[in-house]
C-alpha cells in the first residue's frame, strides 16, 4: 500500500466495501460449480455470509463514529472523527491525539497496538 497511514474509520470502511466486492466474488464463482448444488450452494453462503459481515461492519462504523470524539482539524480546520489516542484527520491526514502526553511526540500507530490487536 502506497498510504502509511490513514483515519481508521475510514479504514474500516474500506474494509467493509472489500467485503461486500469478497462476498459477490464469492458468488460468483459459485456460477462455475452449477452442475454440484452442494458446492454452488457453500460458495453461495460464503458469499453471502461475507455481504452480511460487511453489513455487520458498516453498523459498527455507525456505533464507532457516534463514540469517536469530533474534533476540527488544526491543520485543514474540517471537522473529524478520532478513534483511540492517536488518529489521522480524514482529509488532510494531520496526525492528531486526544493525549496530552503524546502531544508533540511523532506519529507512531503503535500507540494504538496496546489495545488494539488486529492489526
Ligand atoms: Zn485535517
Amino acid at each position: 500500500m502506497a498510504r502509511k497511514y490513514s483515519n481508521k474509520i475510514n479504514k474500516i470502511r474500506t474494509f467493509a466495501l472489500s467485503l461486500v466486492f469478497i462476498g459477490f466474488v464469492i458468488m460468483y464463482l459459485g456460477i462455475f460449480f452449477k452442475t454440484n448444488v452442494v458446492v454452488m450452494t457453500i460458495f453461495m453462503l460464503l458469499g453471502l455470509l461475507a455481504i452480511v459481515a460487511s453489513t455487520l461492519v458498516y453498523f459498527w462504523i455507525g456505533m464507532l463514529s457516534t463514540k469517536a470524539l469530533q474534533v476540527i482539524c488544526p491543520n485543514c480546520g474540517k471537522p473529524t472523527k478520532i478513534l483511540g489516542r492517536v488518529d489521522m484527520c480524514m482529509y488532510c491526514r494531520e496526525p492528531l491525539t486526544v493525549d496530552p502526553n503524546l502531544e508533540g511526540k511523532e506519529f507512531d500507530e503503535k500507540y494504538n497496538r496496546k489495545r488494539n490487536t488486529n492489526d
